[in-house]
């Protein structure tokens, strides 16, 4: 969910996906705790399993949503990204996996280079192309990411781990290359996995392409970090009230039986539309513009897609 993160936010780095430490930074030593596995998986139901990691703070702890199909597997945000990831979703599938970043933050593409099919809502593209750097420090966060959390009752650590993965880490700052898409997603578009299929529900508000995966046959929502059980962030670089208005009002009218967010535990449409109603009562004066628009793309902009 980060963003509007400290200068410089952009540096030139070295080779695709290579985690490494900062290089004009002298390594530090992160004098914490081993946790091996450095993953947690868990059957959600609906062939759906979660891959989380309880050593990282609920603020940089991006859910990762592994959805087994017929013909492919999908996988929706992949990690912070201090550990591999893909292993712990491979399968032996005659085809591949699918990986949809719901927005391009670096909490939710640390993991993404693991994967071949990488896909993104196109707004978030640019972003994707460009190295980016994660920031394990608290201190280096601007109120715009720590003031709703502490306001929500939140302590902020020092560092937002309390465990290393296996192997260690040399640094706080994490520096990426670009983790460019090989599939770029619209409104409407659908992800097919042969028995099952979502729907791409553009919900732009928290960063300008954030995307849910909407299966209407199970009512099972994908939704990122337009819709969590926790504090909601749009002060961010690339947020948007206006349209995060626009989206709540989609939400709240979506007949979801589960939503799984971005981060924190997934809910259903109950707490959903309180969501909905709590952001929508803190910003009283937007009319969300954007309503219509969504609606007809909702309605005219299908389009259908195979991966793999
Ligand atoms: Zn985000």
């Amino acid at each position: 969910m980060q963003a509007g993160l400290p200068e410089p936010h952009r540096p030139v780095v070295g080779a695709n996906g290579t985690l490494r430490p900062r290089a004009n930074r002298v390594p530090v030593v992160i004098d914490l705790p081993v946790a091996d596995p450095w993953f947690v998986c868990s059957r959600v139901g609906d062939g759906i399993t979660l891959v989380s990691e309880p050593h990282v703070h609920p603020l940089l702890r991006c859910n990762v949503w592994h959805v087994q199909g017929r013909e492919f597997d999908l996988v929706v945000d992949t990690s912070l990204g201090l550990a591999p990831l893909r292993h712990l979703v491979d399968r032996q599938l005659a085809a591949g996996i699918l990986a949809v970043a719901t927005h391009s933050h670096s909490d939710h593409i640390g993991g993404l280079d693991e994967f071949t099919d990488r896909a993104a809502h196109r707004d978030e593209v640019a972003e994707l192309a460009k190295p980016v750097l994660n920031f394990l420090e608290s201190a280096v966060y601007g109120e715009t990411v720590l003031g709703p959390y502490r306001r929500a009752g939140y302590v902020i650590p020092e560092l937002f781990i309390d465990a290393v993965p296996p192997g260690g880490l040399q640094a706080t700052i994490i520096e990426r290359g670009p983790v460019p898409v090989t599939r770029v997603l619209d409104e409407g578009d659908i992800v097919d996995l042969g028995d099952r299929s979502f729907e791409v529900l553009h919900l732009p508000g928290h960063s300008p392409g954030s995307i849910g995966l909407w299966e209407a046959a199970t009512g099972v929502l994908f939704a990122g970090d337009a819709a969590y059980d926790g504090p909601l962030l749009d002060e961010l670089e690339g947020s948007d009230v206006d349209a995060y208005v626009s989206t709540m009002h989609r939400l709240r009218s979506l007949p979801v039986t589960v939503v799984h967010g971005g981060h924190e535990r997934s809910f259903g449409r109950d707490r959903l539309i309180e969501i909905c109603d709590h952001y929508l009562g803190h910003n009283p004066g937007v009319t969300g513009g954007m309503v219509e628009r969504a609606k007809i793309g909702h309605e005219s902009g299908r389009r259908s897609a195979r991966y793999g």
